[in-house]
């Protein structure tokens, strides 16, 4: 694969381009419209790159803009998340932040508007009645007996609505379209409806609220959006886009274009879904580092850059597909692999003893950051006549092509000496808790005289180093879909693996790990990437969670 993603020629580019060259706008405006009713996913991330970065790369604009016609399910701390997110990914957006609520004054002059030309009009159906009177894909809906209502009723009908006269669910405001079209979305949708709640921008200044529909073309026209980017699933509302800023007299006049959204297999891309995970104790938050959010990817250790890298890579289509997560973790081990500082942590420590190293001594070897990139310098690792290595890098009995230590065998200790165990020390149980070995003092950065040694293992001085708590995480669910439609009634929560986070108490790290601040990434030698949790990491406890480990390991297992 490609290791720099290039900005590959796509249909969105394209017709910004041609708006451009063929002077149709002056200057592209985008706006990325977020419902703060949750936490931004992986799927936000393609949206969000593709609307500021056609801005960005059109030397245009892309505002921010809250969609909020829906109070009852909104709340400031993902107005507040949203805004971190989008500024984490290292995008700017265009003067204040913005809401449709801003708007509620104009949206609602604009139903009035409709009112007068004829187009819209108070109805008295309930809900019901109203879905069952919009009729199917194969009949034509049926016409509310309250649809020729006079200009002058329903102005006065609307007033009363807005005055907070009527009940919620006693009436709402209808565009009048046409009962038979084809497309259901033009069947006399629905405008306005009321809502007796506080809204978070707004207080108690509304009791009607516009619905998304009406709201989002609104807002579009009257920010001057040129290109309004969203998912294929509106492509059949498009039509009533087209209708709302057709029929109000509008500010400027904005083209809705769609594109395939992204689904990730191992992952979910509902913020419903995501809530439901949170509010009902699956992970430990938003921002739990198995989570799709961005939150949760950065707490992860994935990177802006890596996240913006997958979203060029993945690309702009019309058509739906299911990206492999392992394109994911691709695109952020490529990016770590240049720009992590390399250093050792022990994960399963095991006690080695060489005994014929002097006690007391202390040697200051020196070992490169990188292997590929000098620029990273250097440190100094302590050697002592104590130290850890894994426990996996020992077995009594070694299988084949075993480069690693084993009773008798030598091994090299990573930018060390040459080590050979001699005795294995088990407690009671058989476990074996300690060996004993000796060293080479003639192979520090040579090869030992006569013999060749196969294997680098990594490893920490006991005496100088730091315990870490490490988590271990792996994907969240057991199954690619987690969230397809099944036959057997399973859910996404039947699927959510029972390994998915594994805490590894008392590992040992290179000291200096425990002075780096939180969100640091490093590579692990012959690990993985970790980084500092962004909460729980500080002076007195170091903590890393597992970005990603080295390879693809998963799909490894898989083939198995
Ligand atoms: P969810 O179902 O997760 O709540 P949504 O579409 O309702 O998603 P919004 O807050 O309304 O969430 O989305 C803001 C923008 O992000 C919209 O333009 C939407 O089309 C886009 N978006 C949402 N999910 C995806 C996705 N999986 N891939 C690409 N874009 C997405
Ligand atoms: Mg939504």
């Amino acid at each position: 694969m490609n290791q720099e993603a290039k900005a590959p020629a796509h249909f969105i580019r394209h017709i910004i381009r041609d708006d451009l060259e063929a002077g149709r706008h002056s200057a592209v405006m985008t706006r990325f419209p977020p419902e703060p009713n949750g936490f931004l996913h992986i799927g936000h991330a393609k949206s969000i790159c593709l609307n500021f970065g056609m801005a960005e790369e059109f030397a245009g604009q892309c505002n921010l803009r809250f969609d909020d016609t829906n109070p009852e399910k909104e709340e400031q701390l993902y107005i507040d998340a949203i805004q971190d997110d989008v500024r984490w990914l290292g995008f700017k957006w265009h003067g204040d932040i913005r809401y449709a609520s801003n708007y509620f004054q104009a949206i609602h002059d604009a139903a009035v508007e409709l009112i007068q030309k004829g187009l819209a009009y108070v109805d008295h159906q309930d809900a019901e009645q109203i879905r069952l009177n919009r009729g199917t894909l194969k009949e034509p809906g049926k016409a509310s007996p309250y649809r020729d209502r006079t200009v002058t009723e329903n102005l006065a009908l609307f007033a009363q609505m807005r005055n907070g006269d009527f009940a919620e669910g006693e009436c709402i405001l209808r565009a009048k379209i046409d009962m038979a079209s084809p497309n259901i979305n033009l069947r006399d949708p629905i405008l306005y409806r009321i809502r007796k709640v506080t809204h978070h921008q707004t207080g108690n200044t509304w009791c009607i609220y516009p619905m998304y529909d009406f709201a989002h073309a609104l807002s579009d026209a009257i920010e001057g959006i040129t290109h309004s980017i969203c998912t294929l699933e509106f492509e059949d509302h498009r039509p009533l886009y087209d209708w709302c800023v057709e029929n109000v007299s509008c500010a400027s006049r904005p083209h809705q274009y769609e594109f395939a959204r992204l689904n990730l297999s191992y992952a979910l891309t509902s913020k419903r879904k995501l809530k439901q995970l949170v509010d009902e104790g699956h992970v430990n938050s938003w921002d739990d580092p198995r989570m799709p959010t961005i939150a949760g990817l950065r707490r992860r250790g994935y990177t802006p850059a890596a996240i913006r890298n997958f979203c060029e890579l993945i690309g702009v289509t019309k058509a739906d597909s299911l990206v492999d997560i392992s394109m994911l973790e691709f695109t952020i081990r490529d990016d770590l692999d240049k720009n992590a500082a390399r250093r050792m942590c022990v994960l399963h420590p095991l006690k080695v003893v060489i005994e014929n190293y002097p006690d007391g001594q202390i040697e200051k070897l020196n070992l490169p950051n990188h292997p590929k990139d000098e620029s990273f310098g250097s440190r100094t690792v302590p050697m002592t006549r104590e130290i850890y290595i894994d426990q996996e890098d020992f077995a009594e009995i070694p299988p084949k092509k075993w480069k690693r230590l084993n009773t008798g065998g030598e091994v090299r200790l990573r930018g060390g000496y040459v080590i050979q165990c001699n005795q294995v020390i088990k407690d009671a149980q058989d476990n074996i808790i300690e060996l004993r070995c000796s060293y080479d003092a003639d192979t520090l950065g040579k090869n030992p005289e006569g013999r060749k040694v196969n294997g680098v293992i990594h490893w920490v001085s006991a005496d100088y180093c730091v315990d870490a708590e490490v988590r271990i995480y792996d994907r969240l669910f057991t199954e690619a879909l987690p969230d397809a439609n099944r036959d057997d009634g399973k859910t996404f929560l039947d699927f959510i693996n029972p390994a998915s986070l594994t805490v590894l108490q008392n590992c040992k790290a290179e000291m200096s790990l425990r002075d780096c601040e939180a969100e640091e990434v490093f590579q692990f030698e012959r690990e993985g990437y970790f980084c500092t949790d962004r909460h729980d990491h500080n002076e007195t406890a170091t903590v890393f969670n597992l970005t990603v480990g080295l390879r693809d390991s998963w799909a490894k297992e898989q083939e198995k």
